[in-house]
């Protein structure tokens, strides 16, 4: 089983589309109610339409009454965005004084495990944490490539491409670095 290709995109995640949709998962970065924020988490819902928040909105009022804690990751339809499934985990708030990475390092874990568990073959990532929580981009990006890398071996089942997919430069530079450097 060949293991899983990292690849690097600029761009705004709700406009990446992966040749075949019906495979794709694109990673939302949520905040613990579910029930949509600003970022990339606003971007997503926008672009995706009402249906999105409708199913995290039975999510909540079922399986997730308390929302999703942060270092999980769950699953819903992409709405019209041009994927199959929108993945959403909630990313630590950065702190000097508390390494939250475990946590961080978690996001990046459970969501590839939710993509195997929905049968996705690709899944698109943002910089999770690293807009309104805070978190220092290069750290954030050796957090990332380090455990997607990790929980993506060589002998793992799991999906054929994930694709950072970087919004700016500052961000596309500090995960190209960091895909660079190993
Ligand atoms: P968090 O609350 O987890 O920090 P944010 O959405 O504020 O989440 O930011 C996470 C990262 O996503 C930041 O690097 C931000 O620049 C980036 N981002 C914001 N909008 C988009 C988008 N449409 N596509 C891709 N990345 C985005």
């Amino acid at each position: 089983m060949d293991s899983t290709r990292l690849e690097l995109h600029r761009g705004d995640i709700t406009r990446f589309a992966e040749h075949d949709a019906a495979t794709a998962a694109i990673v939302n970065a949520a905040n613990s109610s579910l029930l949509g924020g600003g970022g990339v988490d606003g971007a997503i819902h926008r672009a995706g339409g009402p249906s999105i928040l409708e199913e995290c909105r039975r999510l909540r009022a079922t399986t997730l009454r308390a929302g999703l804690p942060a270092g999980d990751a769950v699953a819903t339809t992409a709405g019209r965005l041009p994927a199959r499934w929108v993945i959403h985990t909630v990313g630590p708030v950065y702190s000097r004084d508390d390494d939250r990475s475990e946590t961080l390092a978690s996001c990046y874990r459970r969501s590839l495990e939710v993509a195997r568990d929905v049968g996705a073959r690709t899944v698109a990532f943002p910089a999770v944490s690293a807009g309104v929580y805070g978190w220092p981009l290069r750290d954030a990006a050796r957090v990332a490539v380090h455990t997607v890398r990790e929980a993506t071996g060589a002998d793992d089942p799991g999906v054929d491409v994930v694709t950072f997919v970087l919004f700016g430069d500052e961000a596309f530079e500090a995960f190209a670095a960091e895909l660079d450097a190993h």
